[in-house]
Parts: structure tokens; sequence; C-alpha cells
């Protein structure tokens, strides 16, 4: 379609490419969020389905209605503004993030992503820019999983991966369940699901790692998410007591889960570029300082952006403990908790955010995701993206989480021009 299909009166073809959205108001936007359940260190604890996450919800639906959005909730609570586009019976191009954070959250986890969907609304409005096909900012439901697991929770019902009936059945630790909170917060919405057609969807999001901030760059271009597979190991030996057995004549199981901790961070170093390995948890039984522990939970968390690398990981731990049952004498068993495979996002997605860091000349390098999003389950339904930006020391799911204003004006300006282009101008 041509330019002049996008552009009101008020615009021109150069006006777009120059566009940019209000930093300042983005900042404050962020700011004011961030009262809602705001923690004495700093960060914000706004837990799923809470009557702070309703007031965070009213918030987001308040500006949304003054910047002209009408707003539709589905039956998982997941909220759309919308902005209409000329031709409204084509699908939304939409972007959006989540605003429940985890305990000791911070301010930008999620709620930038959010807040910058909300300024692109602003900034379009500004402009007189009316878009091809409508704009949507969706909030999403329960994304941290920290009060209700899993994660990602409202996404995963909106494009039909969970069932609807089982996740309103859903307990936190106190009992309550996840469709008498949202009908308790007035959030249980009419839109059905699996839910209505998505354009393309794009997620700006604080990088959650070190590596932005290391290489010097203001914006990742997301090109992929890391497949992982977990696991939990039991080793089991003998327990015995600590002098009279001899060390030749031991099954010690914790020796055994330590060559096992030893080889998971060695497989990862191993298969680089992008493999990840941890063991997070351990269980020695029975605990006691003269006794040789007999038995051993460990869990392994492999991830890596390739799933035949991923497949080589875990023959090569194979290796290893078949190692420890035959020379070692342990008895072992590996229960698989958890498998997420890996993503590839779509390119025509990818390549919006790139050529919008260019255009806008900003330092950008491509990166992957190691940790799970939103945008994860859109790409089953749509394309997708991710715009990335540092945070302070990499740190986030925590109170001190930080992120430099500027940084997060290019992100939401880049998200802006990613928007814009599948919009189908620029
Ligand atoms: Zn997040």
């Amino acid at each position: 379609m041509s330019v002049e299909t996008l552009v009101s009166e008020a615009g021109t073809s150069s006006d777009i490419a120059n566009l940019n959205i209000n930093g300042e108001r983005l900042w404050q936007s962020l700011m004011d969020l961030a009262q809602l359940g705001a923690t004495p260190k700093g960060g914000v604890c706004r837990l799923a389905l809470t009557d702070l996450d309703r007031e965070g919800r009213d918030l987001f639906v308040k500006w949304c209605e003054e910047a002209g959005c009408s707003i539709t909730i589905d039956v998982i609570g997941n909220i759309f503004a919308r902005r209409p586009g000329k031709d409204n019976s084509l699908p939304p191009i939409m972007t959006g993030s989540h605003i429940d954070t985890q305990p000791t959250g911070g301010k930008f986890d999620g709620c930038f992503g959010v807040m910058s969907g909300l300024e692109v609304i602003r900034t379009l409005n500004d402009h007189n820019i009316v878009t091809e096909a409508p704009i949507e900012v969706a909030v999403w439901t329960n994304e941290e999983g920290s009060r209700f697991a899993p994660c990602m929770m409202g996404s995963g019902v909106f494009i039909g991966k969970f069932d609807l009936e089982e996740t309103y059945a859903i307990a936190d630790y106190e009992g309550a369940k996840v469709g008498d909170e949202l009908k308790r917060i007035g959030y249980l919405g009419q839109q059905q699901v699996p839910g209505h057609k998505v354009g393309a969807y794009f997620e700006a999001h604080i990088e959650q790692g070190p590596i932005l901030e290391n290489e010097e760059k203001t914006i990742g271009v997301v090109i992929g998410c890391l497949g992982q597979k977990w696991f939990d190991l039991t080793l089991k030996g003998v327990e015995s007591h600590a002098g009279p057995t001899p060390m030749s004549l031991r099954k010690d199981a914790l020796l055994g889960a330590a060559e096992v901790i030893q080889a998971v961070n060695r497989i990862a170093l191993e298969h680089q570029p992008y493999a990840c390995g941890t063991c997070g948890h351990i269980e020695a039984y029975p605990g006691s300082r003269n006794v040789i522990p007999g038995e051993v939970l460990v869990s392994i968390d492999f991830r890596h952006l390739e799933e035949d690398q991923l497949a080589h990981m875990i023959n090569e731990l194979d290796k290893v403990l078949e190692k420890l049952k035959t020379e070692n004498g342990l008895e072992l068993e590996l229960k698989p908790t958890a498998n997420f495979p890996a993503l590839y996002f779509h390119d025509d997605c990818v390549n919006a955010v790139r050529t919008g860091a260019q255009r806008l000349g900003v330092p950008h390098m491509d990166i992957v995701s190691g940790a799970g999003h939103d945008a994860i389950f859109m790409a089953e339904v749509c394309p997708a993206g991710m715009i990335f930006v540092p945070c302070e020391d990499g740190i986030s799911h925590n109170e001190i989480e930080n992120a430099d204003p500027e940084d997060l004006a290019v992100g939401c300006n880049v998200l802006l021009h990613a928007m814009l282009e599948r919009s189908g101008v620029c």
C-alpha cells in the first residue's frame, strides 16, 4: 500500500520516518504504574489477580480509554486495547506484555512492554496517524507464574495451549482459584478462547541478562528463544557410617551428584554458543554429617537454540550417567519435568525490528532470549518478534531492577517503527 493510505493530512512519509515517541511520557507512565504495589526497596510486588493487579489493570484501561481505544477482556482476563485502523477487517498488529510481577519484582519487567504499547498509541494520536490495520495493546494475565503456576497463563489460554476450565481451577498456596479471583477483581471477560486473529505480535522487554550492557548495545534484535529441557535426577547409593566404611567400598550418591553437576556445566560449555546448563536444586538424604549420603535429588536445566544440539547435550549427559551406574554402582532415575521447544521468531518481524533499529541509527545486535515470554506462545499463532533493551547489571526479578530512561525510549521507538512497518508503510 502507499504511504498516503497510512498518513492523514497531518503527516508525510518523512514525518513518519522521523517519528519519535515521547520518552518522558513513557518514563512517567512506568513510574506511575510502579506506585501500585511499590516496595520499600524501590521495586514492585503486584502479584497476578490480586487487588493491586486490579488497580494496575484499571489504570491501564483508563489511560487507553483516554487515548481513544476500545477495551475488550477475554475469559482469562487478558485485556486488549484497540486503536482502530483504516481497514478494521484486517487482523490487528499487536504488542503487549504483562503487568503482574514477582513478589520482589521491579518496575520494568513486563510493564515496559505494556507502557511502550500505550506510548505507541499516544504517539500515533499526537501525529494524527491512522494505520491501515488496527493496533492493539495486550496485557496478558499471570505471565510470571509466581502466585499461580504455570507462567505465561493468559497467552497460553489465548492460543488454546492451556485448557480454560483446568486453568480456572488452579489454586494459589491459600487455595484461591484463578477463576474465582478473576471474577473477584472484575476481569472475567466475555471474549472467547482461542482468541481473535492477530496480524503480527511484537513485545518490547528488558533483556533480564547482561549481554547488551556488556556489548554496549541499546537494542537486542531477538532472533529466537532457547529451548528448555528440565529433569529431576535421583541417584541412589547406600547410606552408611562415615568412619567404619572404607573409601573403596562406598556407594556415595552425593559424590555421584557432584560429578553430574560438573558434567552439566562442562556439556553446556562444549555446546556454545547459546547452551546453558544449570543444577539449581539439590537434596541429599539423610543429610547427616557422619553418614555417607544414600540418596540425592538434583535438578538439571539444559537450554539451547538448536533442538539437535539440545538432544546432543542430553546424549552427553546419558554417557556420564551410564558411567556412574557401572563404575560407581549407583542406581539412577532421570525424570523429565519440563520441555519447551526452541523457537526462531518470524523473519518478517525480526527484520522489522532490525530495520527499525537501523533507521534510528542505534547500536544493536542479534540476541536470543533465555527466558520465557508471552511472545513465545504468540509465535505459534502469528508472526512474532521481540525487542530487548539493557537493564542494569542484567538484573531482574529483583527490587533493584533498573533501566536507563533513554534506552527505554529507544526501545519504544524501535517498537513504533516495527509496528508501522508491519502496518504496510515506512
Ligand atoms: Zn516479563
